[in-house]
This record gives C-alpha cells, structure tokens and sequence, in this order.
C-alpha cells in the first residue's frame, strides 16, 4: 500500500471530519459567540477571554475531526484490505470522485451553515444584511467547491487542520505561561459588619485584635459608604462599579474578575451568601476559574457557611496557585444575624445565655414595631452575641493573614476589606437587621486597604464608595494600559488619595434603595426618605437647615440618579460633562 495514498486517504478523512465536527459542535460555538457578543468582548477588545469562551468549542471540533477522520481511514481500511476482494467495484474516474465529494460537501455548509447563520444571527430574510450574508455565503460555497475540485486533498486538509490546531494549542499555550508576576488580589466582604463595630475604627471593645494589626500598615477609610443597604445590590456594587446594577448583574458589565481573566490571572471566589450561589440569580461567576458558592444548607437559616470553612477552602486553593498571579473574591457570613457565634466565641461577652442570640425566635421584627420585647438587657444581649461573631471572623483573619505571610503573599498582595453594608442594632428607632434605611449604620462601612509591601497606617478622611475598589485595582495594576471600559466604570479611583492628593471634600458617595436616596459630600448627608428631605451632619448627627447646602446636594443627587439610576439618555452626555467639569468625574 502507497504512503502517498494512505495520506491521501487520511487528508480526505481530515477535510470531511472538519466539516462534520464543526456542524458537531456547533451548539457550543453558538453559546460561546452569543455569549462574547453580550459581554462586549470584541467592543473592549478582551481577546484572551474571547479565545478563553471559545476554547471548548474549538477543542470539541478538533477532537471530531480527529475521530471523524480515522474512523474514515479505517473504514477505507476495511474496505482495501477485505471488503473490495469481496465486492469488486470501485470508481475508476477520480474528477468524478473529487466532483461527488465537493457536491456532498457544499451541500452541507450551504443548507446547514447557511440556515444556522440566517437562523440565528442575520436579521429577518429580506433584510439587505441578510441578503447580503446570503450572498456571501453562496460565494463561500462557490469557492469551497472549486478547492475541493481543483486542490490537492493533503493541500487542502493541511490549510483546515493547521489554523485549529495552532489556535487550540495557542490558547493551552497562553494559559501555561506564567507571566512575569504582577500582585495578587485579595477581595475580603465580610457580611453585615458595622465600621464602629472594629477596635480599628474606634471601638472601645478589641473585637478585631488581627485586622487591628492589617490596618497597621494598611489605608483605612473612615468615611466609607455602601451604595445600597443590601447583599445582592452591593455585591453587585462591588464587582461591576455600578451604582445600581438590573437583576442579575448584566453580562454586558465587565466583572472585577473578568479584568483580571484577561490579565491571565488565576481567579476564585469562596462564597458563604444564599444569594449569591445561585449563577441565575446573581450571574456573579463571571470570569473565576473556581467559583466556589457551596453552602451548609439551613445554617443560620440563610445556607451560609461559617468563616472557617471559606478561610479553610482559599488557603487550600491559593497554595495550589500562589505561582501565579490570582485574584481570590471571599465572601464571610458569621455576622450577619441571627447573631449565634460557633461555641468556642459564644459567652466571651455574654455572661449568661439568658436570651438567645435569634431575635425572631422572640418574635422580635426588624421595624421596631415591637419595642416592648426588647428589653435594655435583651439589646445588649443582641449586641454582645454580634460582637461575638466578629471576634470570630477575625480570628479567622488571623489564620489567613498569617497563612499569607507564610507562604510569602501577604507582601505581594493588594489586599481589600469590606463589607457589603452594616446593621441597626437597635437605632433609628429601635430597627434590627438592614435592607431597610440609608442610615449610617446601615451604609456606613469599613473599607481597609493593604498595597504590596505597604509599611504604615494611613487614615483617610475623604468620603468614599464602595464602587471606587473596582478601578483603584485597575488604576494601580495597569495604569498605562487602561482597559477600554475603564472610562465606563462609575466608581472613581481612590488613587489621588492613596497619594495624599488634597482634594478639599470634592468626593461623594451616594446610595439608592427603594424610595430612598442620599449623598454625603464632607461633613454632610442630604437624604430623601418617605417623601421627606432631611439634612445632617454626619458628624455631629444633628439635622440642620443650611439651604445653600441643602441645594447644592440635592442637585448633585439628582443628576447623578438621573445619569446612572434612571440613566435618562438625552441628559446623560450634558451631565456627565457638568459632573467632569467640576472634578468629580474623571
Ligand atoms: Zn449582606
């Protein structure tokens, strides 16, 4: 038996397989290219994550035209070496072959290939887009015939085979390489965990005896504000930098984690929320490698699970991948109510267990409605049991800053703590739990950051958002090379103050929910709330009547609601130019 015809052979196997496995995997193609077009890959110019969404399915027709094409050389086999003594027939004329195969061929990219593409991507059939597509691919299926016709079978297989080959290899290729090492990033939200609740912040209780140590050589930021009283909006917050985001977080926003995807990161979260595991709901997995939502069902009634098993899982995954530059997202829980710490945290406060740390099982609501079951005695109770809880989470803090300079990645690590807003303990009325005011102590929130090898505590002034985290990291990783959506991000970067820049009061946080809203500029907070105004300093908490002020705020409130919560599009373009102009976007 010939070589040459044993590759011929092979080549025409290569040339049907190619056509056979593209048609195999066309399911995944199209779930890839939809899902590239809707998160504006090709817009931002993302092209590892375009490759990265891309890969299964060029893997699965590579695969098919491997299989296709030696199942068909094995068959010929069989045929050559048995069947053909047996049957003896064969086609003698080999234009007429080659025209057969071309036919079979053409055929099945004309009908299929052209339907697929009408079908899903091409407007309605008399569309000039469409027509003009028609067109395209008929001129396609012209040329395809006279390749198979004209061109050598090893000539045209090679020209098929090599291109998916190398791209498949290409992409295995790109995510082995271990570029020079940039910082890793370490995201820390921490549930429900109020700012004057940490020694940190000026607590007279040492509740926080390991993040008091981090935020010795840490920025910590006194003013810092949630832009929602909420998990799943400020989550959303956080990793889109979006003042309000639609339900679920919307593809179309490039995640804090698809950034560092695209930067060839290694990317995990370890998350402890109901609200967020589930990918429908939240569509937070965007761009992690592991997204580890796996929660203890019925803990604390909400399916979360305790501090040390997120701590437990990072650790685990950041020593497989501390090689690499990676970004890990963890999500902490304890805190939140009801306030039930595990045993060996529970009576460091609480003498007694004379009531329990679950105020609903008293039949206690979250409104104040019910005062009268809240006895001084039960309230302090309550408190006791949340300090407990994080006592709890900061000793397993602890374990994970000690852990990290350990294995050498605390110094090498921005690192970020947060939360995702605070809790009533009783205030404003004797409230309990949050998802109800843009109080202080439901958006005013701790905000700690670390930069690699940083040495000493500085304390900011400023009012921040929780929405500036997502574009500091960039800013600071990749300041010269600016991703294309940066300019789309609604938070503004913490750079200038990390830099000790005096910015004279200029920055502002402003928080949406429900009917509510309130910004805070300096000392002061305009707030909006059951159809009222009220103006407060923050500082002294007292309600003042300064109607300049009060004006200034209110106009200010109003545009930014207008250009990124009601998103009005003739007012957007004017507005974002007034808001630029006077410094406060950049
Ligand atoms: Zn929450």
């Amino acid at each position: 038996m010939k070589v040459k015809k044993i590759i011929t052979v092979l080549s025409i196997g290569a040339i049907i397989g190619f056509a056979l496995g593209f048609v195999l995997s066309f399911e995944q193609f199209k779930s890839s290219f939809n899902n590239i077009i809707a998160n504006r890959y090709i817009q931002y110019r993302m092209y590892r994550l375009i490759a990265l969404d891309l890969q299964e399915f060029l893997n699965k027709w590579l695969i098919f035209t491997i299989i296709i094409s030696f199942l068909l050389f094995m068959i010929w086999l069989l045929w050559k070496l048995f069947l053909k003594n047996i049957i003896d027939i064969h086609i003698k004329n080999k234009s007429g072959f080659r025209i057969l195969v071309a036919c079979i061929a053409c055929s099945i990219f004309l009908f299929y290939g052209g339907w697929a593409i009408n079908h899903y991507w091409l407007p309605h059939r008399f569309h000039p887009i469409s027509l003009l597509g028609s067109i395209g691919i008929m001129l396609f299926t012209i040329f395809l015939g006279w390749s198979l016709i004209k061109v050598r079978w090893k000539i045209i297989a090679l020209v098929l085979i090599i291109p998916l080959a190398i791209l498949n290899l290409g992409i295995v290729a790109d995510s082995k390489i271990n570029i020079s090492k940039k910082p890793s990033f370490i995201l820390i939200v921490c549930e429900t965990l109020r700012a004057d609740h940490l020694s940190c912040y000026g607590y007279e209780r040492q509740t926080t005896k390991n993040i008091d140590l981090f935020a010795n050589i840490a920025y910590i930021f006194k003013n810092a504000y949630a832009q929602a009283p909420a998990t799943m909006p400020s989550m959303w917050n956080i990793v889109t930098s979006r003042y309000q985001s639609a339900m679920p977080a919307k593809d179309e926003y490039v995640t804090i984690a698809e950034y560092f995807k695209s930067k060839n990161y290694r990317t995990a979260a370890f998350i402890s929320q109901q609200h967020l595991e589930s990918r429908e709901k939240a569509n937070l997995h965007q761009g992690f490698d592991v997204y580890d939502s796996e929660c203890e069902k019925d803990h604390h009634r909400l399916s979360a699970r305790r501090a040390k098993s997120v701590t437990d899982a990072a650790i685990k995954w950041i020593e497989q991948n501390k090689k690499w530059s990676f970004f890990v997202w963890l999500v902490y829980f304890d805190p939140h109510d009801p306030y039930i710490p595990p045993d060996s945290f529970r009576g460091y406060y609480n003498k007694t267990e004379k009531f329990s740390g679950d105020r609903r099982a008293k039949g206690i609501n979250h409104k104040g409605t019910n005062n009268h079951l809240v006895t001084e005695k039960h309230k302090q109770f309550l408190i006791n049991a949340y300090d407990e809880e994080i006592r709890y989470f900061d000793y397993e803090m602890g374990r994970l800053f000690s852990y990290l300079k350990r294995s050498g990645q605390y110094d090498n690590s921005i690192i970020i703590l947060t939360t995702d807003h605070g809790e009533e303990l009783g205030d404003n009325g004797n409230r309990w739990d949050h998802c109800q005011l843009l109080s202080q102590e439901e958006i005013g929130i701790p905000l700690l950051i670390k930069m690699p090898t940083q040495r000493e505590k500085v304390m900011i002034e400023d009012v921040v958002q929780n929405i500036d985290i997502y574009p500091t990291v960039v800013e600071f990783l990749d300041k010269s090379h600016l991703p294309r959506y940066y300019n789309t991000l609604e938070g503004k970067s913490l750079t200038p103050l990390l830099n000790r820049e005096r910015l004279n009061g200029k920055r502002f946080a402003a928080s949406f929910w429900h009917k509510q809203q309130c910004i805070i500029m300096g000392d002061y907070k305009y707030w909006i709330w059951g159809g009222k105004e009220y103006l407060i300093n923050i500082k002294t908490k007292e309600e003042i009547t300064d109607l300049t002020i009060r004006d200034k705020l209110r106009s200010y409130l109003n545009k930014i609601y207008r250009v990124y919560i009601k998103k009005e599009k003739n007012y957007y373009k004017k507005t974002i130019e007034d808001l630029k102009s006077l410094g406060y976007l950049q």
